[in-house]
């Protein structure tokens, strides 16, 4: 007999939810908020942890079951850190990602490549219902390149490309950019503290299968 913890994935992003399913151990049993009909909350924070909170507690209250939220984004140099919690939003507040990269480059077209440092920054959190959370945080330094490359991934992958490397992380498989990415780091940040508490949990949180 096996024990697997459940977890509702507090995102409607594809590309955060196939990365987060990839970075998570197969003992742990994803469900997308979207499966059980749950909508997310206004990301109304001023942080990346207090916007993963929003949803992850949001999600957790709503489904009775332990959540993990993704909140994420990319802080340019030259711009301040902007779009920073906004990064979604960058173009304007339905844009797609094609027109957030438009936007990007449109605004660092003057920009010398030595001044176009950047990062990535995630923040994920798994909720409890009763309140308890748990916080993993995780950041990849890189540049903005001029022109986007590659197909792989979403958001500004096809621009960003980490430091010591050529290859934007459109370029690269999702196994390479699983293993250095911000998000994975802040999953495994996470994964000790889960996995514990997925061996010790009992009740809804747990699911028994033979
Ligand atoms: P939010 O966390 O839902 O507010 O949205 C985060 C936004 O940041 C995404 O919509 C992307 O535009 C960007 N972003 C976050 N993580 C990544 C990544 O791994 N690659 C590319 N873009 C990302």
């Amino acid at each position: 007999m096996t024990t697997q913890c459940q977890l509702v994935l507090a995102t409607h992003n594809p590309g955060k939810l196939r990365e987060l399913r990839a970075l998570l151990p197969p003992t742990i049993k994803t469900i997308p908020a979207a499966a059980l009909g749950i909508t997310l909350p206004e990301e109304t924070g001023t942080t990346f942890l207090e916007n993963a909170l929003l949803k992850a507690r949001a999600v957790a209250h709503a489904a009775g079951l332990p959540a993990l939220a993704d909140d994420s984004g990319l802080e340019v140099d030259a711009l301040g850190g902007a779009p920073g919690v906004f990064s979604a939003y960058f173009a304007h507040r339905q844009a797609t990602d094609t027109e957030n990269v438009a936007k990007l480059l449109a605004v660092l077209r003057d920009v010398p490549p030595e001044q176009r440092r950047a990062r990535f920054r995630a923040v994920v959190v798994v909720a409890f219902p009763n309140g308890h959370f748990l916080t993993g945080e995780g950041t990849l330094e890189g540049y903005i390149t001029t022109a986007p490359r590659g197909t792989h991934g979403f958001g500004y992958d096809p621009v960003f490309c980490p430091l010591q490397e050529t290859r934007t992380l459109a370029e690269m498989s999702p196994e390479e950019k699983n293993r250095l990415s911000h998000r994975a780091q802040a999953v495994r940040n996470l994964l000790a503290a889960l996995q514990q508490y997925c061996q010790t949990t009992t009740g809804s949180a747990v699911e028994e299968q033979e």
